[in-house]
């Protein structure tokens, strides 16, 4: 969140409210969907809780809902979970920071002012930008976004740039955020043609999934831009639509929320010169109040459920619910894929063992690895990169000298696992354990995951989780956006 009181711009309210207050026609709770909205994933600014907040929607009568929180999409699971059990559609999205250079950090000190380099106009200050995913693609792409901003663009907050923004377009839907984007900082400074140059390029990105958004939270310096963002939609033909920069879930919550916000900036709640806002209007608005404010444009609230119907929930829902999701896996460079790798490390260890000189061993190896390889090739079960990202665990914990269990259950049945290292103890074919009870097929169909009992020693266990991390580190940035 971020504020600047301009006493002109006061002028500029009255007068857009004055002519404009009365609605041209009656919102219905279909006819808007909020688009930018914080949970407590965005850290010391958020208190929209992820287990109550798609539940309120649903009471307020909304039938989609957009988690957008500060710089990352840690919240997005739990959000699409929560969203699926009322029955709202999810829009995942974050309002990440945008940087002229995600790669330029450090900060300036000029004439005892500290400017941070590096941002999109060379001034001080973080610029907003909201992005949502439409459909699978948008997904991944969002996710490459965060990524790319903590792993390369992290300076004082996690920063994106043009670069990534052309790069990683495909599927998202763009929206110009608050008082602190690109666009509406320039216009806040009667810089028109900077804002118009900004938003021309986000418009060249994203095409028509790019919208301008307008706020009111009873800030004036809002207010004022509201002629200038409509002047700059009819310009550049860019929808505009209304946006409430929903922290908290109800009004009496604001006074918790300055709470929140006096702990971030370590300032006591009776500093006058605490970040604080006038009025306590960013919670969660029905559509009716949502209708008071901007009534008299109604298309700014219909736009939203425009912008929502391109969001092709199911298809995000699908793909993640279907298959794994595992962290990349490096493989050393003479192998093509993970299965490739799986298979060498498991014919190397059959010959190790000795096994390779036993037929019925043989045997069911290649029986196991086929089915490893049909689990991906029907159902993009990726066995292969499960199975070496155990055993490099157990590898981790075996040079740590952590003790490791035989591998409980069903998965000591496999030969696989065996001569991979993952289990250990007396030879599976010899009490005819069956293979299929660990990775259950029906009519080449892959039916369930299954894991393994591996019984690390509890107090070490920590320090295998730790290895794990810090390849998660470099690979993945969940291990990174963890909370
Ligand atoms: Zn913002
Ligand atoms: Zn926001």
């Amino acid at each position: 969140m971020f504020l600047i009181f301009n006493g002109d711009s006061f002028f500029a309210l009255r007068f857009f409210f004055r002519t404009e207050f009365m609605p041209k026609r009656i919102v219905s709770n279909s006819d808007f969907v909020h688009l930018h909205c914080h949970s407590e994933y965005s850290s010391f600014d958020g208190l929209n809780k992820i287990s109550q907040f798609p539940k309120y929607a649903k009471e307020l009568g909304f039938k989609a809902l957009a988690l957008t929180d500060h710089g990352n999409i840690g919240g997005a699971i739990k959000f699409i979970q929560e969203c699926n059990n009322c029955g709202i559609t999810p829009i995942c999205g974050c309002e990440f920071y945008l940087s002229k250079d995600r790669h330029i950090n450090f900060t300036e000190k000029k004439d005892g002012q500290k400017t941070i380099k590096g941002q999109v106009d060379g001034r001080k200050g973080n610029r907003h930008l909201v992005l949502l995913a439409k459909d699978w693609e948008g997904w991944q792409n969002l996710c490459s976004l965060s990524q790319a901003s903590w792993v390369e663009g992290m300076y004082v907050d996690p920063r994106i740039d043009f670069e990534l923004l052309h790069k990683h377009k495909k599927g998202l839907l763009c929206g110009s955020a608050c008082l602190s984007s690109v666009v509406n900082a320039n216009l806040l400074h009667d810089r028109y043609n900077e804002a118009r140059k900004a938003a021309s390029l986000l418009k060249d990105i994203f095409e028509d999934n790019f919208y301008l958004e307008v706020m009111y939270h009873g800030i004036d310096a809002e207010a004022a831009i509201i002629p200038d963002i409509i002047k700059l939609g009819t310009d550049l033909n860019i929808p505009i639509c209304a946006t409430n920069d929903a922290h908290y879930l109800k009004q009496e919550h604001g006074s918790s929320h300055e709470i929140l916000m006096s702990m971030s900036t370590s300032r006591c709640l009776h500093d006058p010169k605490r970040l604080h806002f006038p009025h306590h209007e960013f919670y969660l608005k029905s559509v009716p109040e949502m209708a008071k404010i901007f009534g008299s444009h109604p298309e700014f609230l219909t736009n939203t459920v425009m912008i929502a119907e391109k969001v092709d929930g199911k298809d995000i829902i699908n793909n993640m619910t279907s298959g794994m999701r595992l962290p990349r896996y490096s493989t050393p460079k003479d192998f093509a894929t993970p299965y490739d790798y799986l298979e060498h490390l498991a014919w190397k260890g059959m010959k190790d063992c000795g096994w390779i000189n036993s037929q019925p061993h043989v045997d069911r190896l290649k029986t196991e690895l086929a089915d490893v390889k049909v689990a991906w090739e029907n159902n993009k079960y990726d066995f292969a990169t499960y199975f070496l990202i155990v055993r490099d665990y157990i590898q981790e914990a075996k040079d740590r000298n952590i003790l490791t269990g035989c591998g409980r259950g069903s998965g000591y049945s496999s030969v696989l696992l065996r001569v991979l290292g993952i289990s250990y103890g007396p030879d599976p074919l010899k009490y005819d354990l069956i293979w299929e009870r660990f990775l259950g097929f029906d009519s080449r169909v892959f039916v369930e995951a299954k894991d393994f009992g591996l019984d690390k020693e509890s107090l070490e266990e920590k320090l295998v989780i730790e290895s794990e991390e810090e390849r998660d580190v470099v690979e993945d940035p969940g291990g990174v956006d963890r909370y």
